[in-house]
Protein backbone atom coordinates (compact mmCIF):
# COMPACT_ATOMS: atom_id res chain seq x y z
CA UNK A 1 0.00 0.00 0.00
CA UNK A 2 1.73 3.87 -1.01
CA UNK A 3 2.32 5.37 2.30
CA UNK A 4 0.13 8.01 2.98
CA UNK A 5 -3.42 6.07 1.35
CA UNK A 6 -6.03 5.54 3.93
CA UNK A 7 -8.25 2.47 3.55
CA UNK A 8 -11.47 3.52 4.11
CA UNK A 9 -13.78 2.22 6.84
CA UNK A 10 -15.74 0.08 4.18
CA UNK A 11 -12.12 -1.74 3.70
CA UNK A 12 -11.81 -2.87 7.29
CA UNK A 13 -11.92 -6.26 7.97
CA UNK A 14 -15.16 -7.69 8.92
CA UNK A 15 -14.05 -9.21 12.20
CA UNK A 16 -14.65 -6.15 13.90
CA UNK A 17 -16.94 -7.90 16.83
CA UNK A 18 -20.63 -5.51 17.47
CA UNK A 19 -19.41 -4.86 21.43
CA UNK A 20 -23.12 -5.27 22.35
CA UNK A 21 -23.82 -8.63 21.22
CA UNK A 22 -19.82 -9.99 20.53
CA UNK A 23 -21.67 -10.89 16.51
CA UNK A 24 -18.45 -11.17 14.23
CA UNK A 25 -20.80 -9.40 11.31
CA UNK A 26 -20.90 -5.64 11.51
CA UNK A 27 -20.87 -3.60 8.08
CA UNK A 28 -19.77 0.07 7.66
CA UNK A 29 -21.87 2.58 8.54
CA UNK A 30 -20.50 6.30 8.03
CA UNK A 31 -17.59 8.27 8.40
CA UNK A 32 -17.17 11.96 9.19
CA UNK A 33 -13.87 13.60 9.56
CA UNK A 34 -12.29 11.96 12.44
CA UNK A 35 -13.94 8.56 13.03
CA UNK A 36 -15.84 6.10 11.30
CA UNK A 37 -18.86 3.63 12.38
CA UNK A 38 -19.62 0.36 11.75
CA UNK A 39 -23.37 -1.36 12.88
CA UNK A 40 -23.81 -4.73 13.75
CA UNK A 41 -26.19 -7.13 11.60
CA UNK A 42 -27.51 -8.83 14.83
CA UNK A 43 -28.14 -6.67 17.21
CA UNK A 44 -28.34 -3.43 14.95
CA UNK A 45 -25.88 -1.16 17.59
CA UNK A 46 -23.93 1.34 15.67
CA UNK A 47 -20.38 1.82 17.13
CA UNK A 48 -16.56 3.34 17.18
CA UNK A 49 -14.36 1.07 16.34
CA UNK A 50 -11.73 0.70 19.17
CA UNK A 51 -8.62 1.79 16.81
CA UNK A 52 -10.46 5.09 16.14
CA UNK A 53 -11.60 5.92 20.21
CA UNK A 54 -10.00 8.40 22.30
CA UNK A 55 -7.53 6.93 25.25
CA UNK A 56 -8.65 6.86 28.68
CA UNK A 57 -6.69 9.65 29.64
CA UNK A 58 -7.73 11.93 26.62
CA UNK A 59 -11.74 10.45 27.48
CA UNK A 60 -10.96 11.85 31.11
CA UNK A 61 -10.08 15.12 30.44
CA UNK A 62 -12.74 15.71 27.74
CA UNK A 63 -14.92 14.50 30.33
CA UNK A 64 -13.37 17.02 33.25
CA UNK A 65 -15.03 19.37 31.14
CA UNK A 66 -18.55 18.72 31.70
CA UNK A 67 -19.64 21.39 34.47
CA UNK A 68 -22.79 19.70 36.25
CA UNK A 69 -23.80 21.20 39.07
CA UNK A 70 -26.39 19.61 41.10
CA UNK A 71 -28.00 23.14 41.74
CA UNK A 72 -28.33 23.79 37.90
CA UNK A 73 -31.92 23.77 37.36
CA UNK A 74 -31.74 23.04 34.19
CA UNK A 75 -30.15 20.09 34.75
CA UNK A 76 -32.19 19.14 36.82
CA UNK A 77 -35.18 19.47 34.77
CA UNK A 78 -33.35 17.55 32.25
CA UNK A 79 -32.82 14.62 34.98
CA UNK A 80 -36.26 14.42 35.62
CA UNK A 81 -36.93 12.81 32.56
CA UNK A 82 -35.44 9.72 33.51
CA UNK A 83 -36.05 10.55 37.90
CA UNK A 84 -40.42 10.98 37.56
CA UNK A 85 -40.59 7.34 35.51
CA UNK A 86 -38.35 5.67 38.16
CA UNK A 87 -40.07 7.47 41.21
CA UNK A 88 -43.30 6.59 39.95
CA UNK A 89 -42.15 2.63 39.84
CA UNK A 90 -40.15 2.10 42.43
CA UNK A 91 -41.50 3.09 45.76
CA UNK A 92 -39.66 4.27 48.72
CA UNK A 93 -37.97 2.73 51.02
CA UNK A 94 -35.77 1.19 48.17
CA UNK A 95 -31.63 0.66 47.71
CA UNK A 96 -30.59 2.83 43.86
CA UNK A 97 -27.43 2.69 42.12
CA UNK A 98 -26.28 5.39 39.98
CA UNK A 99 -23.77 4.47 37.59
CA UNK A 100 -21.33 6.37 35.61
CA UNK A 101 -22.79 9.54 38.45
CA UNK A 102 -20.04 11.51 36.71
CA UNK A 103 -17.69 15.14 38.18
CA UNK A 104 -20.72 16.55 39.25
CA UNK A 105 -23.10 13.71 40.98
CA UNK A 106 -27.43 15.17 40.51
CA UNK A 107 -29.31 11.93 39.88
CA UNK A 108 -28.56 10.25 42.67
CA UNK A 109 -29.42 13.23 45.17
CA UNK A 110 -32.38 14.02 43.62
CA UNK A 111 -33.10 10.45 44.45
CA UNK A 112 -31.60 10.80 48.20
CA UNK A 113 -33.86 14.09 48.82
CA UNK A 114 -36.91 12.06 47.79
CA UNK A 115 -36.15 9.42 50.37
CA UNK A 116 -34.18 6.12 48.46
CA UNK A 117 -31.00 5.32 49.80
CA UNK A 118 -28.63 5.56 47.11
CA UNK A 119 -24.67 4.15 45.77
CA UNK A 120 -22.77 5.75 43.80
CA UNK A 121 -20.55 4.92 41.05
CA UNK A 122 -18.23 6.28 38.41
CA UNK A 123 -15.20 4.73 36.69
CA UNK A 124 -13.33 8.28 36.72
CA UNK A 125 -15.12 9.84 39.89
CA UNK A 126 -16.40 7.12 42.14
CA UNK A 127 -14.25 3.81 41.60
CA UNK A 128 -15.49 2.32 44.14
CA UNK A 129 -15.35 -1.20 42.90
CA UNK A 130 -17.45 -2.27 46.33
CA UNK A 131 -20.45 -0.72 45.07
CA UNK A 132 -21.03 -3.28 42.37
CA UNK A 133 -20.84 -6.47 44.79
CA UNK A 134 -24.07 -4.71 46.02
CA UNK A 135 -27.92 -5.75 45.21
CA UNK A 136 -30.16 -3.33 44.12
CA UNK A 137 -34.30 -2.54 43.62
CA UNK A 138 -33.20 0.29 40.62
CA UNK A 139 -30.20 1.44 39.06
CA UNK A 140 -30.04 4.51 36.76
CA UNK A 141 -27.03 5.07 33.94
CA UNK A 142 -28.15 9.02 32.37
CA UNK A 143 -26.10 9.82 29.56
CA UNK A 144 -23.81 6.75 30.19
CA UNK A 145 -24.36 4.16 27.46
CA UNK A 146 -23.19 6.18 24.30
CA UNK A 147 -20.01 6.29 26.67
CA UNK A 148 -19.45 3.00 27.05
CA UNK A 149 -16.50 1.10 25.20
CA UNK A 150 -17.85 -2.55 26.52
CA UNK A 151 -21.41 -1.90 26.37
CA UNK A 152 -22.72 -5.88 26.61
CA UNK A 153 -20.49 -6.77 29.58
CA UNK A 154 -21.58 -3.57 31.48
CA UNK A 155 -25.32 -4.10 30.93
CA UNK A 156 -24.92 -7.45 31.68
CA UNK A 157 -23.13 -6.62 34.75
CA UNK A 158 -25.94 -3.87 35.42
CA UNK A 159 -28.73 -6.17 34.99
CA UNK A 160 -26.94 -8.62 37.53
CA UNK A 161 -26.80 -6.67 40.30
CA UNK A 162 -30.97 -5.99 40.11
CA UNK A 163 -32.98 -7.40 42.40
CA UNK A 164 -35.90 -9.57 40.81
CA UNK A 165 -38.64 -6.99 40.14
CA UNK A 166 -35.90 -4.36 39.84
CA UNK A 167 -35.77 -1.49 37.13
CA UNK A 168 -32.61 -0.18 34.90
CA UNK A 169 -33.35 3.23 33.35
CA UNK A 170 -31.09 4.95 30.84
CA UNK A 171 -30.86 7.71 29.24
CA UNK A 172 -29.59 7.92 25.98
CA UNK A 173 -30.30 9.75 22.37
CA UNK A 174 -31.65 6.86 19.98
CA UNK A 175 -30.94 6.94 17.17
CA UNK A 176 -32.59 6.99 13.54
CA UNK A 177 -31.59 6.35 10.49
CA UNK A 178 -28.82 6.60 8.51
CA UNK A 179 -29.35 9.84 7.03
CA UNK A 180 -30.43 11.50 10.65
CA UNK A 181 -27.36 9.94 11.90
CA UNK A 182 -24.95 11.93 9.39
CA UNK A 183 -25.69 14.96 10.63
CA UNK A 184 -26.94 14.76 13.99
CA UNK A 185 -25.00 16.50 16.54
CA UNK A 186 -24.75 13.40 19.16
CA UNK A 187 -22.43 11.80 17.14
CA UNK A 188 -19.86 14.47 17.22
CA UNK A 189 -18.86 14.55 20.65
CA UNK A 190 -15.89 12.39 20.67
CA UNK A 191 -16.96 10.69 23.85
CA UNK A 192 -20.04 9.11 22.09
CA UNK A 193 -18.86 5.78 21.00
CA UNK A 194 -21.83 3.31 20.81
CA UNK A 195 -25.19 4.63 19.52
CA UNK A 196 -28.71 2.15 20.61
CA UNK A 197 -31.68 2.02 18.06
CA UNK A 198 -35.07 1.17 19.88
CA UNK A 199 -34.64 -2.15 18.20
CA UNK A 200 -31.00 -2.67 19.61
CA UNK A 201 -32.09 -2.35 23.07
CA UNK A 202 -35.36 -4.31 21.96
CA UNK A 203 -33.17 -7.11 21.04
CA UNK A 204 -30.79 -6.79 24.18
CA UNK A 205 -34.31 -6.51 26.20
CA UNK A 206 -35.10 -9.76 25.25
CA UNK A 207 -32.09 -11.81 25.61
CA UNK A 208 -31.86 -10.64 28.95
CA UNK A 209 -35.71 -11.61 29.67
CA UNK A 210 -36.41 -7.77 30.61
CA UNK A 211 -39.59 -5.93 30.18
CA UNK A 212 -38.56 -2.41 28.47
CA UNK A 213 -40.68 0.86 27.95
CA UNK A 214 -39.62 3.64 26.08
CA UNK A 215 -40.78 7.16 27.79
CA UNK A 216 -40.02 9.63 25.53
CA UNK A 217 -37.31 10.21 22.95
CA UNK A 218 -34.39 9.00 25.51
CA UNK A 219 -35.77 7.58 28.08
CA UNK A 220 -35.87 3.46 28.13
CA UNK A 221 -36.37 1.48 31.43
CA UNK A 222 -35.83 -2.10 31.75
CA UNK A 223 -37.95 -4.23 34.31
CA UNK A 224 -36.12 -7.46 35.73
CA UNK A 225 -39.15 -9.96 36.35
CA UNK A 226 -39.78 -11.36 39.24
CA UNK A 227 -38.80 -14.81 38.33
CA UNK A 228 -35.77 -13.95 35.87
CA UNK A 229 -34.03 -17.58 34.57
CA UNK A 230 -30.96 -14.68 34.07
CA UNK A 231 -30.45 -14.01 37.72
ZN1 LIG B 1 -24.44 -6.65 17.97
Amino acid sequence: MPKGVHFPSAEYPLSIDCPLCRHGHTDFYHRDERRSYRQCRRCDLVFVPPADRLSPAEEKAHYDLHENDPSDRGYRRFLSRLFEPMRERVPVPARGLDFGSGPGPTLSLMFAEAGYDMALYDPYYAADSGVLQGRYDFITASEVAEHLYRPGAVLAQLHGLLRPGGWLGLMTKLICDRAAFATWHYRRDPTHVCFFSSRTLAWWAEQAGCDIFFIGQDVILLHKPLSSAFT
